[in-house]
């Protein structure tokens, strides 16, 4: 049967693009089945590359802050990115990584079906088109909300309408 643990194990063999390479560990995304909202970032980082774990590096700081701030906590939500190997020297994935890795994502959303999903930065709005939550919240990177301020107020007024739809 299929489960969030299928694909992890999947996506720690895949090789349907050729991030896998250089990579060292896959990382699913992690969080409760029956999350009822759902993060979708860009890509793992190198924090992210060596403990197989999603947003575990400052910018994985910077969104738990932001979860915790509006009163959730980090174990109920379900966080990943849009590709879920590692692309070298940080950079953005390709539209074919993108496109290789979205079976992944979609099978992830149909086991959870969550109410919210929240796109983090341009990546994450490829998916777009294919969700089907109730909700469905583009906001920007931490990455960037942690670099620029406009960038930080934008991300803080994402997440006071988010608090309001919980
Ligand atoms: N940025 C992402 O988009 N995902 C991670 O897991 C870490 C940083």
């Amino acid at each position: 049967m299929e489960s969030l643990k299928i694909i992890a194990e999947e996506i720690a063999e895949c090789k349907k693009c050729p991030l896998y390479k250089q990579a060292n560990h896959g990382v699913p995304g992690e969080g409760p089945s029956n999350a009822r909202i759902f993060f979708i970032g860009q890509a793992p980082g190198a924090n992210e590359d060596e403990t197989g774990r999603p947003f575990i590096g400052r910018s994985g700081k910077y969104l738990t802050k932001m979860i915790e701030s509006i009163g959730l906590s980090r174990e109920k939500v379900f966080i990943t990115s849009t590709v879920k190997h590692f692309p070298p020297k940080n950079r953005a994935p390709t539209e074919q990584e993108v496109h290789a890795c979205r079976p992944y994502l979609l099978r992830q959303l149909k086991i959870i079906k969550p109410e919210i999903v929240v796109l983090l930065g341009k990546t994450a709005e490829c998916i777009r088109p294919y969700l089907e939550a109730k909700h469905v919240m583009a906001t920007v990177h931490p990455s960037a909300a942690m670099r620029f301020a406009k960038m930080a107020e934008r991300m803080k007024k994402d997440f006071e309408t988010l608090k309001k739809l919980l």
